[in-house]
């Protein structure tokens, strides 16, 4: 029996960010995985970041993970996407060299004080009286913990499908987990089942990338870390672009019936956003001509990915049908794409703080949770991590809000509605998207991070340092006026500016659609700001109206997400809430009222009948309590 503060299963995107966290919080902690060579391994597009998942990859730098340092040192392309829409939604993106990436997170594990690494596979809970107390695995040994952080991926009953060929297998040559999924059905939770897919990769040297067109990284990239200075020195790779095409789609339509997808082989439910190209075709049989992105997988690797062509056709139809598009005429297949389907938790089962309802001190993050994505994984290990070391030394636990981060926004939709297919993150998912910003994530979170202990003070003082000359350079610009006369016209005329009504202050320009900062800058010999600052002005100031419209509604829904609900309140005993809304309020128990107003089923009145009820009771928290009867509201 070897005895741990915090043991974390699985050494995936979860597990690496679970671990860390909590062994730089204090916490003795032991990381279990089956394959010491696959730690952080990206089975599927070697890539981190985009729109919504590149936000958390900010988020979770700015809380003191790991993931946005990582990609920094091991990127070989750099893009910001969507630069020239609003700031709201714009998400960096970076080609990984996915065997760099691994190496490099291995490293950072190996040399984490406070954190053992086994090779071993849990196959058993040890618990008494619904509380964790550690992990029997497969080979024997206890490890004994007072918590436990779940985070096995693809691993649990995992199968994999290729054509109409089948074998259990976690991924691609590893071994399922089969003996942990038994042991959570042998506690009493609910399993689900779903499925996703990656496609063939193929050998760089067979392409024509003559025939497609060339994408190039940005000019000027930017990094992930808010630690980090610059990315402008790691190397720079192309992908390149082709289509599949009527052809494509004509080989798959013959192919359909060996498809274990469309046979009734396959029964868990696949990602709608990241769909198979049988799916594409059949779904959407109007349309054939679909993008396919070829990325290299590193610098010292000939495969290459081709994202859009996610598979299980037999691998002879893969060929085919690869065959079929420009550039790829003579393309060889290094290894098939594959559909892999796993058992999955069913995320109603857990708190915000990812502790699960049934048994106290367990935690599961990432892909077990229904989720699909590095990020997304990334982002709920940092946080079941951080709550699972917080548990054990007696200190509160941590959450974050719909109104905090998207890392919020994904777990209240995961724990308040589930998710019946893999759940992946986009900016429309978030209410208050001006406010949860990729460039704002360390104003937001970094106080957050150094008080949990994650964030150095250095680091931490040079986030307060950026903020007080954001504001600083910001009450500047709405204190200094331009008045029209003979001295400023010319330099009004220089920024495209005929006509200046009255005197008008430098934010006022600055809002004008056409001005952008640095123009404002050079023509009225403003002092030198640094890039990180002078982003923050421009966004600040520009959407100064709607930034403010969005902070007045948290404020309003802030009260509703700090009327704490009571975990034990008997439902059934509130009058006025229907049969239906007492069912889904008992079975998610919301920790506040907002929540409470997110269950889908539970309407506003029953919100405003338990906010009564909350309110009475803890009025007359003599005992001596009135039935109240407050009138449902339509
Ligand atoms: P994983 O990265 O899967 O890590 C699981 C870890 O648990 C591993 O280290 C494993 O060794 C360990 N483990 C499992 N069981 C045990 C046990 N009993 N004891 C000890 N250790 C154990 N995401 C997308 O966003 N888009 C896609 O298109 C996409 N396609 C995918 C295709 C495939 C074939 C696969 C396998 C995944 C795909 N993903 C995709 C998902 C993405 O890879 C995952 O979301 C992400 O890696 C999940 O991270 P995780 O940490 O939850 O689990």
């Amino acid at each position: 029996m070897k005895k741990y503060d915090v043991i974390v299963i699985g050494g995936g995107h979860a597990g690496c960010e679970a671990a860390l966290a909590s062994a730089r919080m204090g916490a003795s902690t032991l990381m279990l995985t089956l394959n010491l060579d696959n730690i952080a391994l990206m089975p599927c597009n070697p890539a981190i970041g985009g729109v919504g998942k590149g936000h958390m990859v900010r988020e979770i730098d700015a809380l003191g993970g790991q993931m946005a340092r990582v990609i920094d040192k091991t990127g070989i392309q750099f893009r910001m996407l969507n630069a020239s829409k609003g700031p709201a939604v714009q998400g960096n993106r970076a080609q990984a060299d996915k065997h760099q990436y691994k190496t490099e997170m291995r490293r950072v594990l190996e040399t984490q004080p406070n954190l053992d690494i086994a090779i071993e596979e849990a196959e058993e809970f040890l618990i008494h009286n619904q509380t964790i107390r550690g992990i029997r695995t497969i080979q024997g040994t206890e490890y004994l913990a007072p918590a436990v952080v779940i985070t096995t991926g693809t691993f649990l009953k995992g199968k994999i499908h290729i054509g109409m060929d089948s074998r259990p297998a976690g991924r691609v040559g590893e071994q399922p987990s089969n003996k942990l999924s038994d042991s959570f059905l042998n506690c009493g939770f609910e399993l689900g089942r779903l499925k996703t897919g990656t496609p063939p990769r193929l050998l760089r040297d067979s392409i024509d990338f003559s025939a497609c067109e060339k994408q190039e990284g940005d000019p000027n990239p930017k990094p992930f870390s808010f630690t980090t200075e610059s990315v402008a020195d790691r190397p720079r790779v192309p992908c390149h672009i082709t289509y599949a095409n009527a052809e494509t789609a004509r080989v798959i339509q013959n192919n359909l019936h060996l498809s274990p997808l469309y046979s009734g082989k396959i029964e868990g439910i696949g990602p709608r956003y990241c769909p198979s190209i049988e799916d594409k075709f059949v779904k959407f049989p109007d349309k054939t001509k679909h993008h396919i992105f070829l990325e290299p997988e590193g610098l010292d690797t000939d495969w290459i990915y081709p994202n859009g062509i996610s598979t299980s056709l037999p691998e002879s139809v893969q060929l085919e049908f690869v065959r079929t598009i420009a550039g790829l005429e003579n393309a060889e297949i290094v290894r098939p794409g594959y559909a892999v389907e796993y058992d999955y938790i069913p995320p109603t089962q857990l708190q915000p703080t990812l502790e699960t309802k049934r048994v106290a001190g367990l935690y599961l993050a990432g892909q077990i949770n229904g989720t699909s994505g590095y990020e997304e994984a990334a982002a709920q290990g940092l946080i079941a991590g951080v709550n699972a070391a917080l548990k054990v030394q007696h200190r509160p636990p941590f959450t974050l809000t719909r109104m905090d981060a998207y890392i919020g926004v994904m777990i209240d939709d995961l724990v308040t509605k589930g998710t019946q297919e893999p759940y992946r993150m986009f900016t429309s998912r978030a209410e208050y998207r001006l406010i949860l910003r990729q460039d704002n994530a360390d104003q937001r979170l970094m106080g957050k991070g150094h008080a949990l202990g994650l964030v150095p003070a250095e680091v931490y003082q040079r986030c307060v340092e950026k903020q007080n000359a954001v504001q600083k350079e910001i009450q500047r610009l709405d204190s200094t006026s331009v008045v029209p006369d003979q001295d400023t016209r010319p330099l009004l005329a220089k920024m495209g500016i005929d006509e200046l009504k009255g005197p008008t202050t430098l934010s006022g320009l600055l809002r004008r659609p056409e001005i952008r900062y640095r123009q404002l800058l050079d023509v009225f010999n403003g002092a030198e700001v640094p890039e990180a600052v002078s982003e923050l002005v421009e966004i600040e100031v520009k959407y100064a109206a709607f930034i403010h419209r969005q902070n007045q509604m948290v404020a309003k829904q802030k009260k509703l997400e700090n009327f704490v609900v009571p975990a034990e309140l008997d439902y059934a005993g509130i009058p006025g809430l229907s049969n239906e809304e007492v069912q889904k309020l008992e079975r998610i128990r919301p920790t506040t009222l907002g929540q409470a107003a997110r269950i889908s089923g539970v309407n506003p009145s029953a919100v405003t009948i338990l906010m009564l009820w909350l309110d009475r009771r803890s009025k007359n928290n003599s005992g001596s309590m009135q039935t109240p009867t407050p009138a449902r509201t339509s």
